[in-house]
């Protein structure tokens, strides 16, 4: 996966020069900058002629299959019904298709044919989804996930693991709860440590939420780096109430928000899930996740993983070692959220190598699942 030197080559940009642990960001790098750099990046990455393997050999149904297989880990005291994942109270109105994101730059490579073929039936029931969040930036702001360091990752190595995601977005930025809930925390972490060190997450807010994990643990949501907090220990707060603005308090090296998620310990660093499995999709939009491993099942660090429509290219990477929490419903490696619904081509290529290739219909409002065993 270091094959991947322009990549590389954007997250060292975006990290800057910095040697200390720290959450990374460049205020000199608006997003879309990066998404550009990337969409460019991606270019340079030789492929396996992705469109003239797949037109013809891709009956949707008989491809869509294999992707639905992990129903071992889903147990069925956990599978919520439809309505339980997505009641007018737990999650925000739906939201307009649009807010923009870095994927949606156009690839001018793509070359996959317009023509649009009926997707499979959507299996949704055999998906566990637990979305209970709303994105804690407002629409219009940049509220997705900034690809470069998700959960788990570590840029290739140049960062410490990242246990939550950024939204890089300016000073100011009205932070917003993501879900109803207590502040049981809202200050300074000078006294209180809630990263791997105590003035790590500068000013921070934690909220305990009303529900628990599908495991039954307490659920909390963290927002670190505030310019300040606007509420105090033991307020209720509403669902999508401002808690605070963008900072770069504690360690940051740019404006952004730093929001995990904790289940049963808000306090400990080692308590986090991955916000992408909980912060509900845009509507036309969902989220892929799957598990990387080689042919034994064993799972692999840090792989790099090409996931690419006709309209566009984006990379996702599995966690960077085992210290990293996985969801217990899905028991995942990797995440790639924000993705319009389509079909993609999902491929893994090591130093000209094609290590894994395969076309899944991603459904919307919904994670959708694929095995990425590598040959
Ligand atoms: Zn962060």
């Amino acid at each position: 996966m270091r094959a991947f030197v322009p990549f590389l080559l954007v997250v060292i940009m975006l990290a800057g020069c910095q040697t200390t642990p720290a959450e990374p960001f460049s205020a000199t790098l608006p997003p879309t900058n990066a998404a550009i750099s990337l969409s460019q990046a991606a270019t340079a990455v030789p492929t396996a002629n992705p469109i003239a393997s797949r037109t013809p050999t891709l009956p949707p149904t008989a491809t869509f299959t294999p992707t639905l297989t992990p129903t071992a880990t889903l147990t069925p005291t956990i599978t919520p019904t439809p309505t339980a994942t997505f009641t007018p109270t737990e999650s925000p109105t739906p939201i307009p298709i649009a807010s923009p994101t870095p994927g949606q730059i156009a690839d001018p490579n793509a070359t996959l044919p317009p023509t649009w073929t009926p997707p499979p039936a959507d299996p949704a029931s055999q998906i566990a989804d637990h979305y209970r969040l709303r994105r804690p930036i407002a629409d219009g702001a940049a509220n997705w996930v900034a690809r470069t360091y998700p959960y788990g990752g570590t840029s290739g190595g140049a960062l410490q693991i990242h246990l939550g995601v950024d939204m890089v977005n300016p000073r100011g930025t009205p932070i917003l709860a993501a879900a109803d809930g207590v502040v049981i925390y809202a200050g300074s972490d000078a006294a209180t440590q809630f990263g791997p060190s105590t003035n790590y997450y500068g000013n921070v807010v934690v909220i305990q939420h009303g529900f628990t994990s599908p495991d039954g643990q307490p659920v909390f949501t963290l927002y670190g780096h505030m310019q300040r907090a606007d509420v105090s220990q033991g307020q209720t707060v509403k669902q999508g109430d401002q808690l605070g603005m963008v900072g770069d308090s504690g360690v940051a090296f740019g404006p952004h928000l730093h929001f995990e998620v904790r289940l049963g310990d808000a306090y400990s660093y080692r308590a986090t899930r991955n916000p992408e499995l909980w912060i509900f999709p845009y509507q036309g939009f969902g989220t892929l996740v799957g598990r990387v491993t080689d042919a034994a099942g064993t799972r692999l660090y840090d792989v790099t993983i090409q996931v690419k429509s006709a309209r566009l290219t984006r990379y996702a990477f599995s966690y960077a070692d085992d210290t990293v929490n996985p969801d217990s419903v899905f028991q995942e490696n990797f995440t790639l959220g924000d993705l319009p619904a389509d079909y993609y081509e999902v491929s893994v290529n090591e130093n000209g190598r094609v290590r894994f290739l395969r076309t899944l219909y991603l459904y919307p409002n919904r994670s959708t699942w694929i095995d990425v065993q590598l040959k």
